[in-house]
């Protein structure tokens, strides 16, 4: 069975641009997972009549509403009261829910306020969803042919309580288990990457499979989704033509990132690697360290902006700079072999180039960059000119320098 599902989003603040809504995109991603498309999402702020309005009307044509928001202690949180106001019915005191939020504030050694009993009130017939995230518990009741979900706006209270309460329960009304799967690539642009899918996509075997994909710049994520009956060795079989058609562009899967995998490969051979970073300015380096344990993988990371200094720290000789200019091949393989020997590290990581959007010349326009990985086989080079502003060059050349050595590491 296909299941509509709708999204509500309450909030002046989110109106007002000053919060953006996470909460719908996070939880459209996860219910893709399970084979479902979101088919409507509503934003509405903190006002009685639209809200009420807003809940009529998505629960008169989906199955299932989630909602967000509205769900605090202050007056303008008025969720609980729209919806039983729809439904015509009081609303209750949930005895359960009123003494864990008491026991909430005396754990946090807080005065509860008598506005956080409202926490505790819900819709005649509703059941509610207890809260160990936070304070505010959620609730769903059925309006009309719909389940309404209500559910707190705070990020991780939301997040918690949909791991909970919602996708099990929407998971359960499906036939069978879905299987999702998401493969991730890199150095492949997505039109290039849809065209390639095409064969896959319009397999009739695959007929019902609903696939996508995720914008993760500079990555791009492939994602499909199969229902119904040998769902799991159907999105095996799709994976293995991913792969046959992606071939070593597929970096990895599921949750894995692309920089832990550098580290983990790294770690697992007892070598590391040593940067010397122009354009990027870090950057790479920020993406290695940001990972736990990084301390086994990275020896040193140099941000060798001056020709000075690539010439007195990196040993990056100077008629080489004269000759081909700072951002260049032979530097950036100088760059990396410097940082190698440096160090006395397995693996140099050179990156030199103009992200503009100043500095660009006809040879050498912006988007020129030279990455240079030294090993211990010797060093190799690629030339790449990306398209975009300052920090989509920059990411795109951080990226590029980690796939290098992913590459590399086999
Ligand atoms: P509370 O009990 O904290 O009042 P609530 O259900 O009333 O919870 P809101 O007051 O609407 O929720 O929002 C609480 C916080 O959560 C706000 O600081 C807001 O930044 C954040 N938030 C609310 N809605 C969203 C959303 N849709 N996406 C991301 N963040 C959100
Ligand atoms: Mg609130």
């Amino acid at each position: 069975m296909s299941l509509v599902v709708e999204l509500l989003s309450t909030g002046d603040e989110l109106l007002t641009g000053q919060v953006v809504d996470t909460n719908s995109t996070w939880l459209m991603d996860r219910l893709w997972d399970l084979g479902i498309m979101v088919r409507r999402k509503t934003l509405v702020g903190d006002d009685r009549d639209d809200l009420a309005a807003a809940v009529r009307e998505a629960c008169g044509r989906a199955d299932a509403v989630v909602m967000s928001g509205g769900m605090g202690p202050t007056e303008d949180d008025l969720t609980a009261e729209v919806v039983a106001g729809v439904l015509g019915v009081p609303l209750e005191l949930d005895e359960p829910s009123l003494r864990a939020v008491e026991a909430r504030f005396a754990w946090m050694g807080r005065v509860m306020t008598p506005n956080n009993v409202k926490q505790a009130r819900f819709p005649r017939g509703a059941v509610v969803h207890p809260n160990r995230f936070g304070t505010a518990p959620g609730f769903s009741v059925a309006v009309g042919r719909a389940t309404l979900t209500c559910l707190p706006g705070v990020p991780v209270e939301f997040k918690g309580l949909c791991e909970e309460a919602v996708l099990p329960r929407l998971a359960a009304r499906l036939d069978g288990a879905p299987a999702a799967r998401v493969l991730k690539l890199f150095g492949v642009g997505e039109s290039h990457a849809d065209q390639a899918m095409r064969p896959v996509m319009d397999d009739p075997a695959n007929r019902g499979v609903r696939f996508g994909y995720r914008a993760h710049f500079p990555e791009v994520h492939l994602k499909w989704s199969v229902t119904g009956p040998g769902a799991e060795a159907r999105a095996a079989a799709i994976e293995a033509s991913v792969r046959a058609i992606f071939g070593a562009a597929v970096w990895g899967s599921g949750k894995e990132e692309l920089a832990a995998l550098v580290v983990a490969r790294l770690t697992a051979r007892g070598e590391r690697v040593a940067l010397a970073e122009s354009c990027t300015g870090g950057l790479v380096a920020s993406l290695v360290t940001a990972v736990a344990g990084a301390s086994a993988a990275l020896d040193l990371g140099v941000v060798a902006y001056s020709n000075d200094v690539k010439a007195r720290l990196l040993s990056v000789p100077e008629p080489l700079l004269l000759a081909h200019g700072a951002v260049s091949e032979p530097v950036a393989r100088a760059m990396a072999e410097g940082a190698r020997r440096a160090a006395g590290a397995a693996w140099g990581l050179g990156v030199t180039g103009i992200a503009g959007p100043t500095g660009g010349t006809p040879e050498k326009p912006v988007g020129t960059v030279h990455l240079a990985l030294a090993g211990p086989g010797g060093t190799e080079a690629l030339a790449r000119h990306y398209r975009g502003d300052r920090e989509r060059v920059r990411r795109f050349a951080a990226y590029e320098a980690l796939d290098l050595l992913r590459r590399a590491l086999g």
